[in-house]
Formats: C-alpha cells, sequence, structure tokens
C-alpha cells in the first residue's frame, strides 16, 4: 500500500506529480510520501494492539530528519547502530528511554555517548563489549540497563548478505555463551540485564523464521528466570521483508499474530525494530534518460542517477520496479537501465522490458525508500541527491542536493602543497 499512482498517464506522488517536483529540484532525486510512511508507521504499531510494545523504528533504513521527526511525533522510538544514529534519533526528538542501541562493533566513545544520553538498552554482541561496557559503567556511575542480542541460529532464507542469524555470522552471541555473561552481568553493579534481544536478518518473506526465533527466544527467557534473571523487554529486531516485485510478505497483522501466539504469557515487553517495512516502500527515485545507445545488439538506457544514490541492485542484484513518469507508451523494448558511473556494476536494471523511452524523459524507481539514500556515497565525486517530502499537495526539499563545494567539505591541503 503507497501513495504513488498514475493519475491521467502521469505519475503522481499523493496529489503532487513527479514531474512538477522534477521541474522545481532537478534531477535525480529521491522522492517520499508523507501519508505512505506515516501510514506504516501507525498500521504496524496498530498491528500489536494492548501488547505491551515499543516500536523503534531503525534509523539505518533511511535517517532523513524530517522522516524522523514524524517518527517522534507518533510517539515511536528508534533503534540505533551508531554514535551517529544516536545524535540524529536525539536531535529529532526521539526520546532517550524509547532508543535501542545494537551494533557488532560499538566504540568505547560511543558507549559512552549512550550511557550519558540514557538510552533504554544497550544490545551486548559479545564478550569484550560487556567486559567495556562494565568498566565504563563504573566509572561513570550509572546503571547501565542491557540485553545480550543471542544469536539464534535461524535461516531466514533472505540474501546471504542480509542474513544476520546464522552460527556463520559476525552478530549475536550463542546461547550458551549469552547464559554465561548473562550470570556475569549479574554480579556488575552497574548493569542491568533487563532483555533479550535478535535480529535475524532484513526482507524476511515468511512467518516461519520470525516464529522459531520468538520461540527460542521465549525458551532463553524461561531459562534465565530459573537462573534468578528476569528480563523484562524482548528486541525481536526488524526484518519484515516488502514486496518490490511479486512477493508476498506476511503483513503486520499476521507479524504480529504470530508473535503473539508463539510467545504466550511471558509477560515481557517487545521491541520491534522494523525499517524496510515502514520506509520502503515511501520513497521512489526519479532519474532522467540522457541517452539511448544501442551497442552490439543492445539497447542502454543512460540515466542521470547511478549507483552512487541507489547501491542495491549492484550490491544485491536487487529488483527494483521502474516506471516512466509518463505512461501510455504502449511500445516497450528489452533495455539495460545503467548510470554514468565508470563501474559495469553500475546499473539499475538488466535486460528488463520497459516502456520505450526517449532522451529526456523521467523514470521512477519505486521502492527506494529504505537503503536508497541511506547507502548512497560520492563515489566519481558525484553530489548526492536530494530528498523530496509529499505531503498532500505539497513538497518539501528536506535535503538539498550537495554543490560542488559540498565535495570539498572538510578536506585541507597541507602546507607543502600550497602555492
Ligand atoms: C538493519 C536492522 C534492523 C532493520 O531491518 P529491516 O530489515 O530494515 O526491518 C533492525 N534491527 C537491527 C539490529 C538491524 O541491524
Amino acid at each position: 500500500m503507497d501513495y504513488f499512482e498514475y493519475r491521467n498517464g502521469e505519475l503522481f506522488c499523493e496529489d503532487v506529480p513527479v514531474k512538477a517536483v522534477a521541474r522545481k529540484v532537478g534531477t535525480p532525486f529521491y522522492l517520499y510520501s508523507y501519508g505512505t510512511f506515516e501510514r506504516h508507521l501507525r498500521v504496524f504499531d496498530g498491528a500489536f494492539g494492548d501488547m505491551p510494545h515499543i516500536v523503534c523504528y531503525s534509523l539505518k533504513a533511511n535517517p532523513n530528519g524530517a522522516l524522523l521527526r514524524t517518527v517522534a511525533r507518533l510517539g515511536g522510538g528508534a533503534d540505533i547502530v551508531s554514535g551517529g544514529e544516536l545524535y540524529r534519533a536525539l536531535e529529532a526528538g526521539i526520546p532517550a528511554e524509547k532508543i535501542v542501541y545494537s551494533g557488532v562493533g560499538k566504540s568505547r566513545e560511543e558507549l559512552r555517548y549512550a550511557i550519558d544520553a540514557g538510552i533504554r538498552m544497550i544490545n551486548i554482541e559479545s564478550e569484550g563489549e560487556l567486559r567495556l561496557l562494565a568498566r565504563l559503567s563504573r566509572n561513570m556511575k550509572k546503571r547501565v540497563p542491557v540485553s545480550i542480542r543471542v544469536n539464534p541460529e535461524i535461516d531466514p532464507k533472505t540474501h546471504p548478505y542480509i542474513t544476520t542469524g546464522l552460527k556463520k555470522n559476525k552478530f549475536g552471541v550463542l546461547w550458551a555463551d549469552a547464559l554465561r555473561l548473562y550470570r556475569e552481568m549479574a554480579a556488575e553493579e552497574y548493569l542491568a540485564p533487563v532483555g533479550i534481544s535478535s535480529h535475524i536478518g532484513s526482507q524476511i518473506l515468511e512467518l516461519g523464521p520470525f516464529i522459531e526465533a520468538v520461540t527460542s527466544l521465549k525458551s532463553m527467557i524461561l531459562e534465565l528466570k530459573g537462573r534468578g534473571i528476569t528480563v523484562e523487554m524482548l528486541d525481536i529486531g526488524g526484518g519484515l521483508g516488502i514486496t518490490y516485485k511479486d512477493e508476498l510478505p506476511p503483513d503486520p497483522a499476521q507479524y504480529a499474530r504470530a508473535i503473539r501466539e508463539n510467545l504466550g504469557n511471558t509477560g515481557v515487553t517487545l521491541i520491534l525494530e522494523p525499517g524496510r517495512v515502514i520506509v520502503g516502500n515511501s520513497g521512489i527515485f526519479v532519474t532522467k534518460l540522457l541517452y539511448v545507445k544501442g551497442t552490439a545488439g543492445k539497447i542502454f538506457y543512460v540515466v542521470d542517477g547511478a549507483m552512487n544514490d541507489l547501491v542495491r541492485p549492484s550490491l544485491y542484484n536487487a529488483y527494483h520496479e521502474i516506471l516512466p513518469v509518463e505512461e501510455g507508451k504502449t511500445k516497450t523494448e528489452v533495455v539495460d537501465l545503467v548510470g554514468p558511473i565508470c563501474e559495469s556494476g553500475d546499473f539499475f536494471a538488466k535486460d528488463r522490458e520497459l516502456a520505450s523511452l526517449k532522451e529526456g524523459d523521467l523514470v521512477a524507481i519505486k521502492g527506494a525508500g529504505a537503503y536508497g539514500f541511506a547507502m548512497s556515497s560520492n563515489y566519481n565525486s558525484r553530489r548526492r541527491a536530494a530528498e523530496v517530502l509529499v505531503k498532500g499537495g505539497e513538497f518539501f526539499v528536506v535535503r538539498r542536493r550537495e554543490t560542488y563545494k559540498d565535495l570539498k567539505r572538510g578536506e585541507s591541503i597541507p602546507q607543502f602543497l600550497e602555492v
């Protein structure tokens, strides 16, 4: 469900023609629908009904400040994986008591920042991190609520790069070790073992892996209880998948029901960390066709957006639906849609049947709200794209396109090279 649709053959985001935004801000740009984002958050939160829970939006999917402000306004929390994300979440007005922190390599500085801010829970991912956190909490004389991110050894049947809960992955702690760490924590004056957490992967399209994870976490909670350690929070991570092409992921209601049924009466507060399912289909990436190039029996549509803007096709071989902003052309062509970057991996689609387009036409790449701008870079010294938010019939530039000057920001020339 999203608010991108054709009206009289023209692609709209809510009540704004995509073309009108292009005219104003140039191309390429990300276009987000406020209504879609807000709706997804509400539906996801509502699916858990009266179960005690906190929806902690996963910042890494898309940390744009306007979206974070929306999360804060709707009473949501944040799932963060770095000090930078903690900064952004706090700046947006997300309260510290609704922020949880995961990540396999948190630095001393980042941990200190999180302790200082007084966030809800730090999810420990290794024995070394536990030691460091224990030391910091003693030095700072501050109670630190922690959980252990356990590795439930579950195959979520998704892309290998976004699988995180297998024994061979770098994330989390195996249960046997976790049990020992919980006991160590209980002996620490300032560490409060308040939760248990896991996150098994991303773009998960079946309930099975979630059910397995919840079932196994439930038995861990009970085992801990048997040893005198009562956790009050269960963080089951994010990972619910979305439709990019023809996938049929469970909807939030089915997901919530499966968790509720398999968790039973443990009395814990659920922490949910959805990213992609909230923001993925709330955004599109709009780019302009520069050249139609025929070579050796192939047709290349060369556009002004590239892998530095949206890397998912190059990185994961991900499929994104590609639509002409002006509909109505029945003729199609099998083409490669590629960007200007000097890499053969710079493509959005290969051998795809698309509406036949001409130079200057606009193209929309759907499902680009999550892991789109967030993963963008300045490779090839390309300025990062603008981000635009639509609400009803209005649109707002929520991040301007970078300037050439921005490309040099932070650089300095050593004196010996000065003219
Ligand atoms: C990436 C991540 C998420 C969000 O995953 P989605 O697939 O976008 O829902 C949640 N929790 C943790 C710990 C993550 O690393």
